[in-house]
C-alpha cells in the first residue's frame, strides 16, 4: 500500500488504520478488547443502541480535567505576580445547564454572548458574579438583564454601547462592572501572528487614532473614567482563534500593559483588571501541535511580569477565556455509515485515482466548520477493528449540497461499509453549538460519560420538536 496522491501533504499514511492519535481524542477513549472505539469502557455500539445516531458523545471527566487544568495551569504560573488567573470558560463552545455546573465546580467563570446563554446560566445557578456578557451588538434587554443581575462584568465593544450601558446603569441604579474590549491590532494565527496598525473587522474600541480625534479606545477610557455609574475593571483583548504559540498572546499583552500604562499617565489610575482572551488551539487531525497549558502559561506570565516591570506598573489580575481547549477534545460524534462510492479524480500529472466517499447519517447541521471554515477533521472506523488496506476517503453527510463534507481527506480501511460506525474526535466546541435543522433534520443527543456510565444531557430532537413552532401544523 502507498499513498494516494490525493492526499494532502499533511496526512499520513496510518502504518495500522485502527490506530488512535492519542492527542485528538478524550482521555477515556480507547479500543476496547474487542477492538471496538470505547469511552471509559463503554461501547460505541451500546451508545448508538440506546442514544441513536449521529449522537455527540463526551468525556465529561475529561472535560472537567481540561477546566480544571487551565485553572490550574495558569494559577501556578501567575500566582506570584498577580495572585492567580480568572479562567471564563467560553460558553459559545458548547454550553447546556450541565456544563455550566461543571465549569463553575471545577472554579471557572464562564463567559455569555446573549440573553439565552446568560438564561442558562441563570437555570444552571451559576453566581452572577462569575459571568461575563461579551457582543458586539448588546440589546437594550440584554444589558438590562445583566445589570439587574448584577453580572460580573460586561465587556463593551464601542463607544455606542459604552454610552448605553451608562444610561441603563443610572435607569436601573445599578453601577454597571465594565471592560472595554480593544483591538489591538495582533492577529494570532495556527502558525504564525501578525500585527497590523489597522483593525477592519467588527469587535472592539480601534487604538489607532484617525485625523484629530483620539483613538475610540483612549475616548472610551475617558468616557467610562468620567462616568461615576461605571466601574471600568479594565481591559481585554481576544486575539483569533485555534492558536498554537505563546508568542501572540505575549504581544497583545505587551501592548495592552503599554496602554494601560498610558492611562495611568493621563488619570492617575492603574486599572486593575486585564482580559487575554482565548484562542488556545487543539489538535483536530495529525497536522496539528496544541501546547500544554502550564508551557503557554509560563510563558505569558513571563512577558506580563516583565512588561508591567518596565513600565511602571502593578501588575493586573489577568483573566483569560478558553472555549475550544476545554470543549473540543472531550467530544467525538458518532455517525453511522450508509452508502458508499468510488470516484475517479485526476490527479496533477493526469493520472486517475480513487477516492471513496462514505455517506454518514448527520452532516453539515451538527458539523458546520468545514462548509464554514473548511476545517478538517479525521475519522476512525469505530464499530470493529479490520485487517483491510487504507484508502483515501471523504466522510459526507446527507444533506442536499455537495458542500457538505464531514472530513475531506482521511484514511479509512476499504471494507467500512453501511452499518459501520464512523467516530470523528475534536467535536466538542463549535459543532453542536453551530448545529441546525437543515433539511429538517433534529439535531443530534449530546451524551456525557462520567465514572463509567453515560446519560444524555441533551436529548435527540424529535419530528414533534421540528414541527412545534410551524403554527399551521
Ligand atoms: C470565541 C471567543 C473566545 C473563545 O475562543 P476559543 O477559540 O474557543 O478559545 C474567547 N473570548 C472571546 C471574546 C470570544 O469571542
Amino acid at each position: 500500500m502507498t499513498s494516494s496522491p490525493l492526499a494532502p501533504a499533511w496526512l499520513s499514511l496510518p502504518a495500522d488504520v485502527n490506530d488512535l492519535r492519542s492527542v485528538q481524542w478524550a482521555a477515556g477513549v480507547a479500543r476496547s478488547e474487542g477492538g471496538e472505539l470505547a469511552v471509559q469502557g463503554i461501547k460505541v455500539s451500546d451508545l448508538a443502541r440506546e442514544f441513536g445516531t449521529p449522537l455527540f458523545v463526551l468525556d465529561e471527566d475529561d472535560f472537567r480535567a481540561r477546566a480544571r487544568g487551565f485553572k490550574e495551569a495558569f494559577d501556578a504560573a501567575f500566582e506570584s505576580i498577580c495572585g492567580g488567573v480568572d479562567v471564563y470558560y467560553a460558553g459559545k463552545a458548547f454550553l447546556s445547564t450541565e456544563v455550566a455546573r461543571w465549569v463553575t465546580a471545577e472554579g471557572l467563570r464562564l463567559d455569555t454572548c446573549s440573553g439565552g446563554e446568560m438564561a442558562v446560566a441563570r437555570v444552571a445557578k451559576v453566581p452572577p458574579a462569575n459571568l461575563s456578557l461579551h457582543g458586539n451588538n448588546k440589546s437594550v434587554t440584554e444589558i438590562r438583564t445583566a445589570l439587574e443581575a448584577d453580572l460580573g462584568r460586561i465587556v463593551v465593544d464601542s463607544l455606542d454601547e459604552l454610552e448605553r450601558v451608562a444610561l441603563l446603569a443610572r435607569e436601573t441604579g445599578k453601577r454597571a462592572n465594565v471592560m472595554l474590549r480593544l483591538t489591538p491590532g495582533v492577529h494570532a494565527s495556527t502558525h504564525e501572528f501578525i500585527a497590523t496598525a489597522h483593525e477592519d473587522q467588527k469587535f472592539g474600541l480601534s487604538m489607532v487614532q484617525l485625523g484629530q480625534d483620539a483613538s475610540p479606545a483612549t475616548t472610551a477610557v475617558d468616557f467610562a473614567l468620567g462616568h461615576p455609574e461605571l466601574n471600568l475593571l479594565g481591559l481585554h483583548a481576544h486575539i483569533g482563534s485555534q492558536i498554537f504559540e505563546a508568542e501572540g498572546f505575549a504581544l497583545v499583552a505587551q501592548k495592552m500593559l503599554t496602554f494601560m500604562a498610558g492611562i495611568k499617565a493621563a488619570h492617575g489610575i492603574e486599572l486593575p483588571e486585564l482580559d487575554l482572551g482565548g484562542g488556545y488551539g487543539i489538535a483536530y487531525t495529525e497536522a496539528d501541535t496544541p501546547r500544554e497549558p502550564a508551557l503557554l502559561a509560563a510563558a505569558m506570565a513571563e512577558v506580563v511580569a516583565a512588561t508591567a516591570a518596565e513600565l511602571g506598573l502593578k501588575v493586573p489580575r489577568i483573566s483569560i477565556e478558553p472555549g475550544r481547549a476545554i470543549a473540543g477534545p472531550t467530544t467525538f460524534t458518532l455517525y453511522e455509515a450508509g452508502v458508499r462510492k468510488s470516484v475517479a479524480v485526476e490527479t496533477a500529472d493526469g493520472t486517475l485515482a480513487p477516492r471513496r466517499y462514505v455517506s454518514v447519517d448527520g452532516g453539515m447541521s451538527d458539523n458546520a466548520r468545514p462548509v464554514l471554515y473548511d476545517a478538517d477533521y479525521t475519522a476512525v472506523l469505530a464499530s470493529r477493528v479490520t485487517e483491510s488496506e487504507p484508502i483515501i476517503s471523504r466522510v459526507v453527510g446527507k444533506h442536499c449540497e455537495s458542500g457538505d463534507i464531514v472530513v475531506r481527506d482521511v484514511y479509512l480501511p476499504e471494507d467500512v461499509a453501511a452499518g459501520d460506525l464512523l467516530a470523528v474526535p475534536g467535536t466538542g466546541a463549535y459543532c453542536w453549538a453551530l448545529s441546525s435543522n437543515y433539511n429538517y433534520l433534529g439535531r443530534p443527543a449530546v451524551v456525557a460519560v462520567r465514572n463509567g456510565a453515560a446519560r444524555a444531557i441533551i436529548r435527540r430532537e424529535t419530528e414533534a420538536d421540528l414541527l412545534a413552532r410551524d403554527l399551521g401544523a
